[in-house]
């Protein structure tokens, strides 16, 4: 079995207890991780605290924390095949996937280099004759960055990036679910240089590790990916330090297809949007929302990709479909999609069977146009569940488009492009995708609406979360201040 350590303050060590994870596709334990509990966090979060407040971090000019990123950026595009290796074998994702994402993954901290050194502060025209004003811009201070187990070097490389382009330093807390990626890339923090305490990793569960982190009191900002259940948690436990939290939570995505759209491509893209990933993503094209007129001739393409879908072991190169992460995650799915069914949706494909072990679901499509409240039309599954509903009109898609909790993504098939914005404008989402879908840069801000929780990674502003600003008020009179009594 191999084995992974916690990351705290520059040294790889055992945590409080250990436990085992779980290969999806055989469902047999692969590795032994550590766990942090209480004791572990304290030190983590000492470690970042101390990090942050030590004459050699603020010395740092921002130029050379953005080199330290670029060293991260080189050292994972070196070690990808084996992160993608340790991520395929703990999370079930399918290595064409894995692979792909973690070189991807490097260039969203060459990006956040970049902006290490220019993130600026501002100087005022004040509107007063004897002062000067600037704003300074400053870290925020100690970060607890909180990541599910899906993509973990990815969602983790949207907080770790910013945060170490402002200046803070951080506790990241990887999924107690296929924790083995990110402990694993703990050693190239450490290869890079990063200086002890500024940059930690740990994991464990949510009671025992990541409530004591998300309460202590040294904790500034909690930059947190997950479900909005554990979301209410963690707000719950900001009260406690009054840390400002960022949330990118989970969607319900509608991925709409009008009768003039390109049919193949739209295909291919909701394809793309429900069964890559095994519909393991906070983006997927989950409620397909389709006009009227074209609904049998769209089911018969996407029944025939179904069909083509390669399911198998997610270590070989030509699988296209691999377990899902989970035991509990497949029980779920199974549960909901037969309660959908008793609903009176209708099983287009799927839910049946598959003969392996692991932990597999196949990609199932319902048809709900009779049963829009089904279970599966309302409730984000994480899993390759696709519901699909229809419409008469442009009205009626946005109407049920916007007919959820959530406000993560949208993706809208049309050649018409008046169409195009008119829908765009009107759609509560975070981000849409038209005539194509589940397309990510570092530059292009992310983050919902709604359920799908506040804040944006990605892009030059989401550095700016990981600053506050400092106002400087320079009086440049030699004259004596006189009446003490008035302000200013
Ligand atoms: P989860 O909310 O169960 O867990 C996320 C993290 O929170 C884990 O590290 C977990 O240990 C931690 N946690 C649990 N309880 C905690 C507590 N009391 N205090 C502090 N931390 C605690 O999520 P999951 O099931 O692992 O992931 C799936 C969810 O994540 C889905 O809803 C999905 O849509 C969402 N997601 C969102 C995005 C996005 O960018 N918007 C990306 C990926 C996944």
């Amino acid at each position: 079995m191999d084995v992974f350590k916690l990351y705290i303050d520059g040294q790889f060590t055992d945590g409080a207890a250990q436990f085992s994870s779980l290969n999806p596709a055989t469902a047999e334990p692969w590795a032994t991780i550590a766990e942090a509990r209480r004791d572990e966090v304290n030190r983590a979060v000492e470690a970042a605290s101390r990090a942050f407040g030590s004459e050699s971090w603020r010395a740092m000019t921002a130029g050379a924390r953005g080199k330290l990123l670029l060293r991260l950026a080189d050292l994972i595009e070196k070690h990808a095949d084996r992160l993608a290796r340790i991520e395929t074998l703990d999370t079930g994702k399918i290595i064409r996937e894995t692979k792909a994402q973690i070189a991807y993954v490097a260039e969203y901290y060459r990006f956040y280099a970049g902006l290490a050194d220019k993130m600026d502060g501002a100087t005022l025209s004040i509107d007063k004759a004897d002062m000067e004003t600037w704003i300074k811009r400053e870290p925020i201070g100690v970060v607890a960055a909180i990541v599910p187990w899906n993509s973990q070097l990815f969602l983790s490389a949207v907080k770790i990036g910013p945060a170490i382009a402002a200046g803070c330093t951080l506790i990241v807390k990887a999924a107690e679910t296929a924790p083995a990626p990110l402990l694993a890339f703990a050693e190239l923090i450490h290869e890079a240089g990063f200086p002890p305490g500024v940059c930690n990793i740990i994991t464990g569960f949510g009671e025992e590790c990541g409530t004591p982190l998300t309460t202590h009191s040294l904790v500034d900002h909690i930059a947190f990916t997950g479900g909005p259940d554990t979301a209410r948690h963690i707000i719950r436990n900001s009260a406690e330090n009054l840390a400002s939290t960022s949330l990118e939570l989970g969607g319900k995505s509608p991925f709409i297809v009008f009768a003039d759209a390109d049919l193949e491509s739209a295909a291919n893209a909701q394809v793309a949007a429900i069964f890559s990933a095994s519909g393991q993503s906070c983006v997927a094209g989950s409620r397909l929302l389709l006009a009227e007129e074209i609904k049998d001739a769209f089911i018969e393409k996407l029944i025939g990709k179904v069909r083509g879908i390669v399911i198998g072991s997610p270590e070989q190169p030509e699988t296209q479909f691999g377990p899902l992460c989970t035991i509990q995650q497949k029980r779920t799915i199974e549960a909901v999609v037969s309660r959908s069914l008793e609903q009176g949706a209708r099983l287009v494909i799927g839910h049946q069977p598959i003969d392996r072990p692991g932990f597999y679901y196949p990609p199932t499509i319902l048809d709900c146009s009779n049963t829009p409240q089904a279970e599966s039309v309302t409730r984000e599954l994480f899993g390759p569940v696709l519901s699909v509903l229809t419409f008469k009109d442009e009205a009626e898609a946005i109407r049920l488009a916007n007919g959820t909790d959530y406000g993560l993504a949208a993706g809208i098939f049309t050649q018409n492009l008046t169409r195009a914005h008119r829908v765009t404008r009107k759609l509560r989402c975070g981000v849409v995708w038209l005539n194509t879908y589940r397309a990510v840069s570092p530059m292009a801000p992310f983050g919902g609406y709604g359920k799908s929780g506040f804040g944006r990674e990605g892009g030059i502003d989401a550095a700016l979360e990981y600053t506050t600003t400092k106002t400087v008020w320079l009086r440049t009179s030699d004259e004596p201040i006189d009446d003490p009594f008035i302000m200013r």
